[in-house]
């Protein structure tokens, strides 16, 4: 597959922004910066931050084993997808395939950018249909977003299923990893080296605790990376978000302790919630989230409001008529959950 017949024309032959730290890195104390317009007065942020955030990329490599030429950093994975839709997708020519049900972002930056959506429903089961969706792809299918685990669905997409795709879809394949640090799935990353069109797509917005600082991180061949460093905005990721990774990445027992805590929780939530009389089935879980079906969601969803409490109601999205998606709290969150919906199933 040659990636470059993929890429966009405008974007081949764009010439990028160089900023001031791009044209010259140096050490603030013994250098004197006269170079971007900034203030002079020190305040911790008074200067622009590395465009290249090369402190957080290489605590990244050690992490995650990659090398910081296959890393990219983003103002969350939102940036990140944008990102991908702009080095890829022709506006009103290109089309992307999603599964639905799925995350919302992918068909809304599909809508932003002018690009076609072509939705292939995974199975009953939430897993993606291989065959229909090779036959929904066109010569303009640039993009395939796989979710794994799936949101809303919180399954783990089958591993096999998405090796099969990625050899055979012929553009580029978008793994999803928001909610790999809940799964026992392995990363795609570790399988970068074998797919010139797989790109993975990570945050610290969920299992690293850190949605506040908007912190998306993107894996992929070093051609794809270098066409996606071309069109980012300069300094994308800001100063005190690069900080503040830097300090959650090097606190590797918190981040476990609190994904342990989060997966025991969970269990002991769905244990709970098999004895609510108007749940009527609770989707397997790789997620710290729940995805339970019941008697009449949109009534259950204003119910729980009323006591205080707020979930996803999901009966809209494909698949998932009265549906509702439940985030793993803490214990006293979840005990009040649980205490809630008895209570409303015994009114
Ligand atoms: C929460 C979530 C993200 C994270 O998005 P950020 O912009 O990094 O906060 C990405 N993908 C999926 C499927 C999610 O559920």
């Amino acid at each position: 597959m040659n990636i470059q017949d993929l890429i966009r024309p405008t974007i081949k032959a764009l010439k990028p922004y160089s900023s001031a730290r791009d044209e010259f890195q140096g050490n603030d104390d013994v250098m004197v910066f006269l170079d971007a317009n900034e203030n002079p007065f020190q305040n911790g942020v008074n200067r622009y931050p590395d465009p290249q955030q090369r402190a957080l990329k290489s605590i990244l490599t050690e992490i995650k084993g990659v090398s910081e030429n296959h890393i990219l950093l983003g103002n969350g994975s939102d940036e990140v997808l944008d990102l991908i839709f702009r080095a890829f997708c022709e506006p009103n020519v290109d089309n992307i395939i999603t599964l639905p049900p799925t995350y919302g972002m992918y068909s809304v930056l599909a809508h932003i950018n002018a690009i076609q959506i072509k939705e292939v429903a995974l199975n009953e089961d939430f897993q993606p249909n291989t065959k229909a969706i090779l036959d929904a792809q066109n010569k303009n299918s640039k993009l395939l977003f796989i979710c794994s685990p799936n949101n809303p669905t919180a399954n783990d997409i089958d591993a096999g299923k998405i090796e099969t795709l990625i050899k055979t879809f012929k553009g580029i394949v978008i793994v999803d990893e928001a909610y790999i640090d809940f799964s026992k799935q392995e990363s795609w990353v570790s399988r970068l080296v074998e797919f010139p069109n797989l790109i993975v797509t990570q945050t610290l917005s969920k299992a690293y605790g850190m949605a506040g600082i908007r912190l998306g991180i993107c894996y992929a061949s070093a051609e794809i990376i270098s066409v996606l460093n071309r069109i980012k905005p300069p300094y994308n990721v800001n100063a005190l978000t690069q900080q503040r990774a830097i300090e959650q990445l090097t606190n590797k027992e918190i981040v476990k302790n609190q994904i342990d805590a989060v997966l025991k929780e969970r269990d002991i939530l769905i244990s709970e919630l098999r004895a609510i009389p108007f749940v009527s089935k609770i989707y397997p879980s790789h997620a710290n989230f729940v995805l339970i079906k019941v008697d009449d969601a949109t009534k259950r969803y204003h119910e729980l409001i009323e006591k205080g409490i707020i979930i996803r109601n999901r009966t809209t999205q494909y698949g998932c008529e009265n549906c509702l998606r439940l985030t793993v709290g803490t214990k006293e969150e979840n005990a009040k959950l649980i205490r809630a919906l008895s209570s409303i199933s015994k009114s």
